[in-house]
């Protein structure tokens, strides 16, 4: 999508710190790390929002949960990590293309603000 932040950094048109990518998704550094390691997984596909999701996106999100899995084995957050989606104003997001990011490497705390 035109004028999607996320879109163009999956496009290469704005650099990004690249984690991983395959046939369904990109996966990033966030630019401002709120943990040790802290990245981002987008489809490639424009999606909204969480709230936007049908039955269609059903093995995308599996797919999406698999990925962190993997990259949080390679990153060794063997003590675990926090997968985050924010959704829509209240959820607090703020790059309207659906993300989950993926925080580790210190113990987090509940609850959120
Ligand atoms: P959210 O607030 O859940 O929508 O998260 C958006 C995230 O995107 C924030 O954690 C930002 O730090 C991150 N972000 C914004 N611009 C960039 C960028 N150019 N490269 C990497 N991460 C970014
Ligand atoms: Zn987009």
């Amino acid at each position: 999508m035109e004028d999607c932040l996320f879109c163009k950094i999956i496009n290469g048109q704005i650099p990004s710190d690249c984690v991983y990518e395959d046939e369904l998704v990109y996966a990033f550094n966030d630019i401002d790390a709120q943990a040790p390691v802290h990245f981002l997984i987008v489809p490639k596909e424009h999606i909204e929002s969480a709230d936007d999701l049908t039955k269609d996106n059903k093995d995308l999100i599996g797919h999406i949960y698999l990925v962190a899995q993997k990259l949080a084995k390679e990153k060794g957050l063997t003590n675990g990590y926090r997968i985050v989606n924010n959704c829509k104003d209240d959820g607090g997001q703020t790059v309207n293309h659906i993300h989950f990011h993926v925080l580790g490497g210190r113990s987090m705390q509940w609850p959120p603000g």
